[in-house]
């Protein structure tokens, strides 16, 4: 056995001074979290490369903006409440029945911008929630606010605000939201209070705030789980004015998706 000495000493770690505690005082103090991380090695590797002041401080500046984009959009993201994560890039427009000009208009988000609504249509497993959870992913990573609800989740919402006298209340936070998503519309028949309440939000949100919505009734139908015939022509009425209007039609895909399983798998007998 030999002895090597080693000639290639690994470099003595350059000491990184800490930030005067004033200054780091300071940054806490107005929140410059990631300036405060930052700023020492940068200090340094600015002092040893010769950095002019004026890329030092966009350096920061940059980072700090990023850095409050990245978490901005994460609490977004957060509060939309997604079920699932569903995005653009994984929705095979050829094989659904929307039609891809239709599907651009949509991902380009200017009905959005316009407080305009989007209505998807169509039997299950045609795309309807993965479109709309997609759009409204795109949405936040755009900037704006989102909520997503089944249309259950958000009359329950609006019950218990009835309960303690704040639907106004309710309604009002809801309409911070840029487009508010009420999926499964239908699935469960409405009372007529609850019809009631869903009209109220939609009449609150006309031409003020996006409603995006989806449902596997087509609409002539909507009477089937809206007891009151004129408070459901009210709501259609509002919703549909500024409309886009996607009827997702075809196979289901999740029956599709299983079928190809089984054909790739025949032995697996899983359903
Ligand atoms: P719906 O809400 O109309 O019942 P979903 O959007 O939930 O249907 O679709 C069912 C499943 O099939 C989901 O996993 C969804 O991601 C997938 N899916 C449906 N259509 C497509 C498509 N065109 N491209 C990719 N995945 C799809
Ligand atoms: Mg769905």
């Amino acid at each position: 056995m030999t002895t090597t000495t080693s000639t290639t000493r690994p470099a003595p770690p350059t000491q990184v001074p800490e930030l005067p505690a004033d200054l780091a005082a300071g940054l806490r103090r107005l929140k410059l979290a990631t300036v405060r991380r930052l700023a020492p090695e940068l200090l340094l590797t600015a002092k040893t490369q010769r950095w002019t002041p004026e890329e030092v401080l966009r350096t920061l500046v940059d980072a700090e903006l990023t850095a409050r984009d990245a978490s901005n959009t994460a609490n977004r993201l957060k509060a939309a409440t997604f079920p699932v994560t569903k995005t653009i890039d994984t929705f095979d427009v050829a094989a659904s029945t929307i039609p891809q000009a239709t599907f651009d208009y949509l991902t380009g988000l200017e009905w959005l911008r316009a407080s305009a609504n989007l209505a998807l249509v169509g039997p299950p497993g045609t795309g309807k929630s993965h479109t709309l959870i997609a759009l409204g992913h795109a949405a936040v990573t755009a900037g704006h606010r989102v909520k997503y609800y089944t249309a259950a989740d958000l009359v329950e919402t609006l019950y218990r605000g009835l309960a303690d006298n704040t639907v106004g209340k309710v309604i009002d936070t809801l309409l911070r939201n840029d487009v508010i998503m009420i999926d499964e519309i239908g699935f469960a028949p409405l009372d007529d209070t609850g019809t009631q309440l869903l009209f109220r939000l939609v009449a609150a949100a006309y031409e003020r705030r996006s409603l995006a919505v989806a449902s596997h009734w087509s609409f002539d139908q909507w009477g089937r789980f809206l007891p009151e015939h004129t408070t459901a022509v009210s709501i259609l009425d509002r919703l549909l004015h500024h409309a886009t209007v996607v009827v997702t039609d075809g196979e289901s895909y999740r029956m599709r998706d299983a079928r190809r399983h089984r054909e790739e798998h025949p032995t697996t007998n899983k359903t």
